[in-house]
């Protein structure tokens, strides 16, 4: 095996093995990112035949709690990466152990993994977010929303994802119900904000600090899972500016190596959003607020493999491998659709269809059980405005309905 392989020096890429935690389709891209530059990926995950499995080297299938097997597995690659945050601790420690380079570190999977780690971590460095408090008891609950007020959002504080564990309050008396819902988990409650628009930065940092953010997009959500991503977002360029600037700040105070997404609540304009922020809002110096993060590539990055120089996945190898990162602009406006399971109603989707479509570029995540909101694939039309890309890819997808 390989010492960690830094920009100084020049490895062997044809002899490079990423090992990555996870087996979706995150990793999947990965794998195929990787293919062009040589580097190989092993998948370490607790199923067999998965997404990542079928397009990559070797496929470990063990418990992540089966120390042994970690350690086994992170023998046999030069590099650690993650597709997904919520892998035990111990996995990250046993890489590091061993001598390999994790990236990103467990630090960052420690924060990310934690609503309440990761909003505080958020405030501790200055960065702007909605006003929170941990709860741990429908007591709690009930003295945080007297001092934060309704509307609110409580969530549970660990593994949270596509909107699930939270719920909404719009008044006091809906605490009880609330707080039965977190089944007394540690909680977090958040103001609720009024936002205009959810908007995301995906970028990269590499292993001597270099930065690379792919623009700002807007992210529109059904049913609380990513449906649509626009790239650009449709905002004033100070805005995306800002994106830009506080996603390096986070990714600098954290000191991440790797690609991470952050997602942003985008205020309406000041003049109509500071009545609902009064007394609270002297630290609303801009139209954006954190909400999490996500320190690997994210659904909102997926355009990227059409529309940027480098996509996301290539930048995650990049940085992981601890090479040069790649340019990040963007080469044409571009619209990202999700496909989820509930495509599969009737069976398998008649894709001719949607490939009559010719600048609709299919992506298909070799996932056998459709099930409705699984991510099954996506779709990403470029074209010369994102108003036409948006328009096709809506088109393109809708033609899958009609069978
Ligand atoms: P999360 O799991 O934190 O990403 O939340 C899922 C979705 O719920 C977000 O994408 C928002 O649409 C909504 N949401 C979460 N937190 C808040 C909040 N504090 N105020 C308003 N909407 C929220």
């Amino acid at each position: 095996m390989h010492p960690v392989p830094l920009i100084s020096q020049s490895p062997n890429l044809q002899s490079l093995v990423v090992g990555v935690f996870g087996s979706g389709q995150l990793g999947r891209m990965l794998a195929l990112a990787c293919h062009p530059l040589g580097i190989r990926v092993h998948t370490f995950s607790p199923e067999r035949g998965t997404p990542t499995g079928q397009v990559c080297e070797r496929e470990i299938c063990a418990p992540y709690d089966d120390r042994e097997a970690v350690r086994a597995f992170v023998r046999g690659v030069d590099a650690v990466t993650f597709e997904l945050e919520n892998v035990p601790s111990h996995v990250a420690e046993i890489a590091a152990e061993e001598g390999k380079a994790v990236r990103p570190g467990g630090h960052v999977l420690h924060v990310a993994q934690n609503r309440l780690r990761e909003k505080g971590f958020f405030a501790e460095a200055n960065l702007p977010v909605t006003p929170f408090a941990p709860v741990h008891s429908l007591a709690d609950l009930q003295a945080r929303l007297a001092e934060l007020g309704t509307p609110a959002v409580v969530k549970t504080a660990a593994f949270g994802y596509d909107g699930k564990g939270q719920v909404k309050i719009d008044n006091p008396s809906q605490a009880a119900d609330a707080w039965q819902a977190m089944k007394d988990q540690p909680a977090i409650l958040e103001a609720f904000v009024p936002f205009e628009r959810e908007v995301s930065v995906v970028a990269a940092r590499g292993v001597d600090g270099s930065f690379a953010a792919f623009p700002l997009v807007e992210n529109r959500h059904a049913n609380h899972i990513l449906d649509v991503t626009i790239a650009p977002a449709q905002v004033p360029a100070e805005v995306a500016a800002e994106a830009e600037r506080l996603t390096k700040r986070l990714m600098e105070a954290l000191d991440v190596v790797g690609v991470l997404c952050v997602e942003f609540f985008l205020l309406p304009e000041r003049n109509q959003h500071k009545s609902i922020f009064s007394a609270s809002s002297a630290s609303y110096s801009d139209r954006l607020l954190l909400n999490e993060i996500a320190p690997r590539p994210h659904n909102s990055g997926h355009w990227t493999i059409e529309g940027a120089v480098t996509s996301q996945f290539e930048q995650q190898a990049r940085a992981v491998c601890g090479l040069p990162l790649g340019s990040a602009e963007q080469i044409r406006p571009a619209v990202m659709v999700n496909l989820l399971g509930d495509l599969w109603a009737q069976g398998e989707p008649e894709w001719t269809a949607l490939l009559a479509y010719p600048t609709a570029k299919l992506h298909l995540y070799g996932k056998s059980a459709a099930r409705p909101g699984r991510k099954m694939g996506h779709v990403t039309v470029t074209a010369a405005t994102a108003e036409e890309a948006l328009e096709i890819a809506l088109a393109a997808r809708e033609s899958l309905r009609g069978q």
